[in-house]
């Protein structure tokens, strides 16, 4: 069966890799112009806040410095103008900021910026909560059975 991605000639992962739904959709959505079509089905945290997104860094691409941009697959060029996430990836601003008024991850690894929905900082919060618990009662099995 031949699907989207391999129509449009992307490479199959590599052994060991596992497949990036974020970094897909936001090529797909970034090739044709679909932003607009990311609505309350996708699965998708709020957008990113503004202060956030304004206090992206922004640097300029060296020469000799080989990177691409994850969501166009374009190479920067010298001179270039990048915006780094938190994560210290690098992507075009219009590449990138577009993702941000959708949805607040790193669409590579899903590092989260804040966003300002309250409903999802607590829910982030309880999220994180949650997880804390469940290694201290993880601690608390492995004190009684080991
Ligand atoms: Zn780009
Ligand atoms: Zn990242």
């Amino acid at each position: 069966m031949s699907d989207y991605f391999e129509e449009m000639g992307w490479t199959p992962l590599a052994h060991g890799e596992t497949p990036n739904h974020l970094i897909q959709m936001a090529r797909f959505l970034r090739d044709f112009g679909m932003w607009d079509m990311l609505g309350e089905n996708e699965k998708l945290s709020p957008p990113a806040s503004k202060s956030a997104v304004n206090n992206l860094e922004e640097v300029t691409i060296e020469s000799g410095e080989v990177k691409q941009c994850p969501v166009c697959l374009k190479d920067f060029q010298t001179g270039n103008k990048a915006k780094l996430m938190p994560c210290r990836h690098a992507f075009h601003q219009e590449c990138i900021l577009p993702w941000l008024e959708k949805t607040n991850s790193c669409p590579l690894c899903r590092y989260e910026l804040p966003t300002d929905d309250e409903d999802y900082e607590m829910y982030r919060k309880e999220k994180r909560r949650a997880v804390e618990r469940e290694k201290d009662l993880e601690t608390l099995h492995n004190s009684m059975f080991s």
